[in-house]
């Protein structure tokens, strides 16, 4: 019984591992593709009406039925591949030079060549019809086809995909070069076993994987750069500049001084030939003539003969995450927290966690740039380049001084170097110092005043904690340290700027 039951089964090839088969989807660019050559409309029969007379070569009409064209257009459309495709019209068109060379009209150009158009009907014969109905049988269009022909003319060859391809080819190779470079760098170890056809292979050490030597590779290559969008936010990497509406504005003069203090103190290896800067695009702050002066005059003037070039970059606005607005976020997060501020040095406590802090004309003197970056420089609407829409700006030495151009994409350079001095003047700019101490507005100290006393009680002068405010409003002379205001607003007037810089080779 048992072995009549085993003689039912038979033993079947195995089904293969049932492992989730990979569906491969079509991209969108292949199916553009495909939708761009396939077929859209019918084909429709001929209302030329040429019927073979004498003297008219097409038999549109007179030699073809609906069926032959059907089947035509079928054969025509049974790929969507487009070199299929033109193989397709060229096997069914002959071109020669024209046989008369018309002179109709003189604005009109010579006629280049003259294309016959075939359709083959089903028992082999290629019937001549015009070009109209050979379009309107293929459902192509007339460009399409004469180019085809065109090309055919010209070069004797036959139509060639030259869409797509690798569009990757070439990206990675410096990536790859420095690959083969770390890995011809490893010192490896002889082998034990010599066999005749092993006698030239040598091991790396039994330590290494992948992964190490991944990141030993790492190591190398982060050498070459001096502070990344993703380094650590530390002190030792994030300069802190603070200053009050009591000490001095928020303009160009002060993110220059920062930005100059910043430049002239940092350590630059000596293998660094590129600043970049990276920064907001506010003109009254960072994008302005009054930067690009200073900066072309710390290039020029006070860095060291390796770096020859400065680059700016704006990002797109609201489109990007500069580290400064990453440290900004964890300040604002802590002083969200805390109840009432009434003291700068309250802030700066906060800001120490991550900065170094220096203060705007007390550790830092601000320098009066524009009124001399004004007198040597052009004025901007005399610039080549708009700076407005420019994405980045780059300043380099050149033989003869240097030399200024602005790009308004990221990845083409297209704009031109030039100077933007004025003419006879030279790039040899030694600011002033401007005084610490601005005034506060009557109307501003009246708010402010009433605000104070609101909250703490019309006796708050006597309140010590309150000392920065009485000090700020009767004008007494303040104490050495920089003052913050109000705790409504300091938040983003105190800071005005963390510049943080990549460096590159
Ligand atoms: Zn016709």
């Amino acid at each position: 019984m048992s072995e009549l039951h085993c003689e039912k089964y038979n033993i079947l090839p195995s089904e293969g591992n049932r492992s989730r088969k990979k569906v491969k989807t079509p991209s969108k660019r292949e199916n553009a593709k495909r939708n761009r050559y396939s077929a859209k409309l019918l084909p429709t029969f001929p209302k030329c009406g040429h019927v073979g007379k004498p003297y008219q070569p097409f038999q549109c009409i007179s030699l073809l039925t609906m069926r032959d064209i059907k089947i035509f257009y079928d054969s025509f459309h049974k790929t969507s591949e487009k070199i299929t495709q033109d193989n397709f019209i060229l096997k069914h068109c002959s071109v020669t030079d024209p046989k008369r060379s018309r002179k109709e009209q003189e604005k009109n150009k010579p006629k280049y060549m003259s294309v016959k158009y075939y359709v083959k009907r089903r028992d082999g014969l290629m019937v001549n019809v015009c070009r109209q109905s050979f379009m309107n049988i293929l459902g192509v269009k007339k460009d399409r086809i004469l180019n085809v022909v065109k090309r055919y003319k010209e070069s004797n060859e036959m139509p060639k995909e030259r869409r797509g391809g690798d569009r990757t080819k070439g990206k990675n190779n410096t990536k790859r070069a420095a690959i083969k470079e770390f890995v011809e760098s490893l010192k490896c170890i002889e082998s034990h076993y010599c066999r005749s056809k092993t006698f030239s292979r040598i091991y790396l050490p039994a330590e290494l994987n992948i992964r190490k030597l991944w990141r030993m590779l790492n190591n190398t290559v982060d050498k070459d750069l001096q502070g990344t969008s993703k380094g650590k936010i530390s002190p030792t990497s994030v300069n802190s500049y603070v200053w009050t509406e009591l000490d001095h504005q928020r303009g160009s003069n002060e993110i220059a001084a920062a930005l100059y203090h910043t430049l002239s103190t940092f350590k630059f290896s000596e293998s660094t030939k590129v600043v970049r800067l990276f920064c907001d695009g506010c003109g009254a702050q960072n994008k302005n003539s009054i930067v690009i002066g200073m900066l072309s005059h710390w290039l020029l003037k006070c860095s060291t003969p390796n770096i020859d070039k400065i680059e700016i970059f704006f990002p797109v606005l609201g489109h990007s995450y500069i580290p400064p607005d990453r440290l900004f976020g964890q300040i604002e997060k802590v002083i969200k927290k805390s109840p009432e501020i009434t003291s700068p040095e309250q802030y700066m406590k906060v800001i120490e966690n991550w900065g170094s802090i220096y203060k705007l004309g007390v550790d830092v003197p601000v320098q009066d740039w524009k009124s001399k970056v004004q007198i040597v420089m052009k004025p901007t609407s005399q610039w080549h380049f708009n700076l407005q829409v420019s994405k980045r700006i780059i300043i380099s030495k050149t033989e003869t001084g240097y030399a200024v151009r602005g790009e308004s994409f990221y990845k083409n350079d297209m704009g031109t170097n030039q100077s933007l001095l004025r003419r006879g003047r030279k790039l040899d700019i030694k600011p002033s110092t401007v005084d610490i101490g601005m005034p506060l507005k009557s109307d501003k100290k009246k708010s402010i005043s009433n605000l104070i006393a609101k909250h703490y009680g019309s006796n708050w002068r006597n309140d010590e904690a309150l000392s920065f405010f009485k000090s700020a409003f009767d004008e007494l002379p303040l104490p050495s340290t920089s003052n913050s205001r109000d705790c409504n607003e300091a938040n983003t007037e105190l800071f005005c700027l963390e510049e943080t810089l990549d460096f590159d080779i």
